[in-house]
C-alpha cells in the first residue's frame, strides 16, 4: 500500500468563482498523491467554504463568525505542514554536511520536522521503529546500539541497552548532534546499527561506511526504509542491488522482512573478516518528492 493520497490534503484544489457550468472535474492528476514521503501526506485541512479574492488577488478564505479560531488552527496546520514537507525534500536532496550546516543554523527547524514527522507517521499502521525496538528486546541486552538518524530517540528511550543516539540537531543533550558520516564513535565499538528511514542524504553510501567503521566484527546492521525508494517499478532502487552493494562493504544479508506495508527492513551482520570492495556500485535511493503543484 501506498501511504495515504495527499488529493485529501483540503484547500489544494482551487475553487472557480461562479463554479457551475466552468467547474471542471478535477483530473486524475491533479488529485494525484505526490510520491510518498517519509511518510503520508499531513493529514488535510478541509476547504475553505468560501472563498474571496482580495486586493492582492490571492484567494483567502472568508471564516463564519465563531468558526475563525478552527479556521486559523487549520491554516496554521496548513502552513506548517508544508514547512515540513520543504524541510523532508531538502533532507532527501542534500548531502549530510549540507544538513547539518542548514539544521545547525536553526535548531527550530529541527522541531518543525519532527512535528510533522510524528503527524505523519501517525497514520501509518506500524511504525518501522517500533519493529526495531521489540527486535532488539528480544536480544542482548548487553549490545552496544548506535542509532543513525535517531529523531526523538525512541531507541534510547525504549531499551535497556546503552545507546548512541545520533541526528543533526536536537535540545536532547544526550543525543550526538552531527552529520552522520562523521560521529565521533570509536572504531569496532558497537554492536548494532541502526538506519530507520534516516538514509535520507544524496550521500548516504557515507553513512554505510561511517556504520561500517565503528562495528565490531559480526555487528548487525538493521536498515528500516521507505518501501516506495526500493521499488523498481516506480522508479525505486532495486533491493537486490541495495543488498548486493552492502555485501560489498564487508556484511552478509542475514534476512530481509517485507511484510509491511509501508517499509522494508534488512538485517545484515558484520563479516568476521570484513573487506571493502575496490568499487561498489551504491544504486540511487529514490528521495521522497512531492510534486510541485
Ligand atoms: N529514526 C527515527 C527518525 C527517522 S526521521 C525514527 O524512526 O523515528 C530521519 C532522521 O534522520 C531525522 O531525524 C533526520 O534529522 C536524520 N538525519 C538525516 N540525515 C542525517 C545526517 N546526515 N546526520 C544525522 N542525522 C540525519
Amino acid at each position: 500500500m501506498e501511504p495515504p493520497q495527499e488529493s485529501a490534503a483540503g484547500g489544494r484544489k482551487r475553487r472557480r468563482r461562479g463554479g457551475g457550468r466552468n467547474r471542471r472535474k478535477p483530473s486524475s492528476s491533479s488529485q494525484q498523491a505526490p510520491p510518498p514521503a517519509a511518510a503520508p501526506p499531513p493529514p488535510s485541512s478541509p476547504p475553505a467554504k468560501r472563498r474571496r479574492k482580495d486586493g492582492t488577488g490571492q484567494a483567502v478564505a472568508t471564516p463564519k463568525r465563531g468558526n475563525t479560531s478552527s479556521l486559523l488552527d487549520k491554516m496554521r496546520a496548513r502552513l506548517s505542514g508544508g514547512h515540513f514537507r520543504m524541510l523532508n525534500e531538502k533532507l532527501y536532496t542534500c548531502s549530510g554536511q549540507d544538513a547539518f550546516d542548514y539544521f545547525k543554523n536553526d535548531p527550530n527547524l529541527f522541531d518543525v520536522y519532527h512535528t510533522g514527522y510524528r503527524e505523519q507517521m501517525s497514520h501509518w499502521p506500524e511504525q518501522p521503529v517500533n519493529v526495531i525496538i521489540n527486535w532488539l528486546k528480544s536480544h542482548n541486552a548487553s549490545w552496544t546500539i548506535a542509532d543513525f538518524g535517531c529523531g526523538n530517540a525512541a531507541v534510547a528511550k525504549n531499551v535497556e541497552n546503552k545507546v548512541f543516539s545520533i541526528d543533526l540537531v536536537s535540545d536532547d543533550p544526550s543525543v550526538i548532534a552531527c552529520d552522520m558520516a562523521h560521529t565521533p564513535l570509536e572504531p569496532f565499538s558497537v554492536d548494532v546499527a541502526i538506519f530507520c528511514l534516516s538514509l535520507m542524504g544524496t550521500n548516504y553510501p557515507s553513512y554505510l561506511e561511517e556504520a561500517n567503521r565503528v562495528l565490531k566484527p559480526s555487528g548487525w546492521l538493521v536498515i528500516a526504509e521507505v518501501r516506495s525508494r526500493l521499488d523498481p517499478n516506480n522508479g525505486g532502487a532495486d533491493p537486490e542491488k541495495f543488498s548486493k552493494a552492502i555485501t560489498q562493504l564487508g556484511f552478509s544479508l542475514v534476512s530481509k522482512d517485507e511484510k509491511n506495508k509501508m517499509f522494508i527492513l534488512f538485517y545484515f551482520r558484520k563479516k568476521e573478516k570484513s573487506k571493502v570492495a575496490k568499487s561498489i556500485d551504491w544504486p540511487q535511493l529514490k528521495p521522497c518528492l512531492y510534486k510541485r503543484r
